[in-house]
């Protein structure tokens, strides 16, 4: 899976009708200018600390540092904008969208200075482990296609996030800051084969052409919650991303877009429902807060 996604992500942008998925932050600006406000939120209540990054893992397109960013400066943030990425083709979008961003491989790499981060749809590209009554299930290739060695019940895990919430999580008690993480998955620890491939908007064999179509598995909310408390940081509940958004007040930034452009009324209401709705990304998809334990908590997480 990690080999597969590398190939994936080093090789195309996948974002956008055109591609293969849609994020949050592509179907409407809310999204971002939301995250912004958040972050700009609690920069402020933390005392406005002059040192203090905007970080980003694994950007996408930029589209959600963009309108983030859009918010954060108008709230008199001026930190540096530093980018987590591996992928060199998403790179070269992401520094067009948002110039001078400074680049990193890893968490490792993060300057010592309090930090403001978001992550959407990052932590479900990391690989994930499965196991079917307490074996490894592997993958064997039969000379025509790639198979599982076994089916039976499943469960996952992903070494691979809990080491990057650990760093998060490190740098955050290290330096102090806050962090968003935003993803599908399950909050309470729930479990079985969530292993799944998307291509061109539909889903796909997971086994079919590694690296040429999209990896994921649900978030481990619980598991990526406990790698984090482990480095001494305040995690919040995991909040569905519709009734956060809503909290944070998605409404009145909609009405507004709305009234200064009439055209886009219906297109606004569109977004906001695909955003916040629960049979759309609404519920699925929650958002976790994790903050130093001298700084304030993220609105919406406490
Ligand atoms: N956050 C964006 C993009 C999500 S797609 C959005 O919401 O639109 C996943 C992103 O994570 C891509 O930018 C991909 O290149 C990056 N990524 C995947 N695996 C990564 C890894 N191991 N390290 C750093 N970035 C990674």
């Amino acid at each position: 899976m990690a080999a597969a996604n590398a190939h994936y992500y080093a090789t195309r942008d996948p974002l956008g009708p055109a591609g293969d998925f849609v994020t949050a932050p592509e179907v409407s600006q809310m999204f971002g200018e939301i995250v912004g406000a958040a972050l700009a939120d609690v920069w402020a209540r933390a005392g406005r600390p002059a040192d203090a990054i905007y970080a980003e893992l694994g950007p996408g397109r930029g589209t959600l540092a963009a309108d983030a960013l859009s918010v954060m400066r108008r709230a008199g943030f001026a930190g540096a904008v530093h980018f987590v990425e591996t992928s060199d083709a998403l790179r070269a979008v992401q520094a067009k969208r948002v110039p001078g961003a400074i680049f990193h491989g890893s968490l490792a790499s993060l300057p010592q200075a309090p930090v403001l981060l978001a992550a959407n749809e990052f932590f479900d590209a990391l690989p994930v482990r499965q196991w079917i009554a307490g074996e490894a299930r592997c993958v064997t290739h039969d000379g025509t296609r790639f198979r599982f060695t076994r089916d039976g019940a499943i469960r996952e895990d992903s070494p691979a996030r809990e080491a990057a919430a650990i760093a998060l999580a490190h740098q955050l008690a290290a330096y102090g800051g806050a962090a968003l993480i935003i993803d599908y998955g399950f909050a309470g620890g729930e479990q079985g084969d969530t292993l799944q491939a998307v291509r061109g908007h539909a889903f796909a064999d997971p086994l079919d052409q590694p690296g040429e179509q999209d990896l994921t598995a649900h978030v481990d909310f619980h598991a990526l919650a406990a790698a984090a408390r482990s480095e001494g940081v305040k995690v919040s509940r995991a909040v569905t991303q519709g009734s956060w958004l809503e909290a944070l007040g998605i409404g009145a930034r909609a009405a507004t877009l709305a009234a200064l452009n009439p055209d886009q009324t219906e297109a606004i209401a569109i977004a906001r429902r695909r955003l916040g709705d629960e049979d759309e990304m609404g519920r699925l998809f929650k958002v976790v807060g994790l903050t130093a334990v001298n700084w304030p908590r993220i609105a919406g997480l406490e």
